[in-house]
């Protein structure tokens, strides 16, 4: 099986954390978010974001956590692929 490379675990998260994503893509995530420490951070992050903004109601706000993670993860030298 192979599973997420960083970016799409992270374009993933968003859609899986608001329930438009697959279970196929859910389980890929899952997968990557085992092995992957930066990921897990960031969707555990985005989990409370989209928690946060739910329970104000509001429209969901666009989370920048994501672009610094993967304005990191180039400047480590790869996205996580193998
Ligand atoms: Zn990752």
């Amino acid at each position: 099986m192979i599973a997420f490379r960083c970016q799409e675990a992270v374009a993933c998260g968003e859609e899986c954390l608001e329930a438009k994503g697959s279970l196929w893509a859910r389980l890929q995530l899952g997968a990557h978010l085992r092995f992957c420490v930066d990921c897990r951070r960031y969707v555990a992050q985005l989990t409370k974001t989209v928690v946060a903004v739910r329970k104000l109601g509001e429209e969901p706000v666009p989370f920048a956590g994501r672009d610094a993670l993967l304005a990191r993860l180039k400047a480590r030298g790869g996205t996580g692929s193998k």
